[in-house]
């Protein structure tokens, strides 16, 4: 299986300081290059924050996520796992979007994804801020409504904000429930905390059977048992999971517009994900990254890291054919 071309850059070759930085070190393959039909995954970054209610930045996130995203090494430290020679890998760039219009930027965002899923690639995203995902499953979810595991502080099931604006980065899965592109009962939302003005969101989670495990659960549980109860709910049909950065705690993700305390620690924002091993993924997503509020680049370092986790769980259930 393994092709040259989608090999990653070894730092053994080039110094990983150098060289023009995509996503993993990987080959840039545009939407039109001859190649395309080729890959097996592909990773995408989505320059939008037009959603964000509060402190913005993710337009900056995926340039700061593919320059930290080569300190990335091509075997996976814990299970051994090679994921650029399990399935061929590459970096389409960027959705352009259009930062003065939501509508026309998320209509721009879902065709770049029917072009993406018509080549037969799973998209891996870096984002952008949460509204990114709605646009996504526009596109993924057309044919028959996913799965959904979704990591986050927020619930992000809001009604609308300031008087009727129904696309936020705190409304995205409201819609995708209401479009028919999730089935709630395949939805598990982990790590929810923080104050609240009301509690609007979790009443309707209830209401359409999405499964919410506040972080005081996950802390008392642990994440075994937690995401044993998540891979049971997502069953083996298509999932997607979404992964916003804000999970975890703002120590260890400073980088971020929506920080909540008390959450969990970058070692388990790892583990969360590696024990997401036999579902069904076909698409996820790093969203949330706010580079301004962490020039260091360590927040957008855990995030190319758990894009990483992401990816050896979609390429292991890409090479066994179950996506
Ligand atoms: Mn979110
Ligand atoms: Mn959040």
């Amino acid at each position: 299986m393994t092709d040259p071309f989608f090999q990653p850059i070894s730092g053994f070759d080039l110094p990983r300081f150098a060289g023009v930085p995509s996503f993993m070190r990987l080959p840039h393959v545009p939407l039109d290059h001859d190649r395309l039909g080729d890959l097996q995954i592909g990773l995408i970054g989505v320059p939008w924050d037009s959603g964000t209610t509060n402190r913005p930045g993710p337009r900056h996130g995926p340039r700061q996520l593919r320059d930290l995203s080569t300190m990335i090494r091509a075997g996976h430290g814990v299970t051994g796992f090679r994921p650029f020679e399990a399935v061929n890998c590459a970096d389409l760039g960027d959705v352009a979007p259009n930062p003065a219009d939501i509508s026309d930027s998320m209509a721009r965002i879902t065709a770049f994804y029917d072009q993406v899923r018509g080549a037969g690639i799973l998209p891996l995203t870096a984002g952008g801020d949460h509204l990114s995902t709605l646009p996504i499953l526009r596109s993924l979810a057309k044919d028959a409504p996913l799965g959904m595991i979704h990591f986050d502080s927020h619930t992000d099931l809001f009604h609308s904000y300031f008087g009727g604006q129904m696309y936020t980065h705190g409304t995205p899965f409201r819609r995708a429930v209401e479009e028919g592109l999730l089935d709630p009962k395949r939805v598990c939302m982990i790590g929810i905390r923080g104050t609240a003005y009301d509690t609007e969101d979790r009443d309707f989670a209830e209401s359409v059977g999405i499964r919410v495990i506040p972080i005081e659960e996950f802390h008392a549980r642990g994440p075994d048992d937690v995401m044993e109860e998540a891979r049971g709910i997502a069953g083996s049909a298509p999932t997607y999971v979404s992964y916003d950065i804000d999970f975890v705690d703002p120590a260890f993700a400073p980088g971020t517009g929506t920080p909540e305390v008390g959450g969990p620690n970058s070692f388990q924002a790892l583990q969360v994900v590696r024990l997401l091993e036999g579902v069904n993924m076909v698409g996820a997503d790093l969203v949330e990254v706010s580079p301004p509020f962490d020039p260091s680049g360590n927040t957008a370092y855990l995030g190319v890291s758990i894009l990483f986790e992401l990816l050896c769980v979609m390429a292991r259930a890409r090479a066994d054919g179950r996506v």
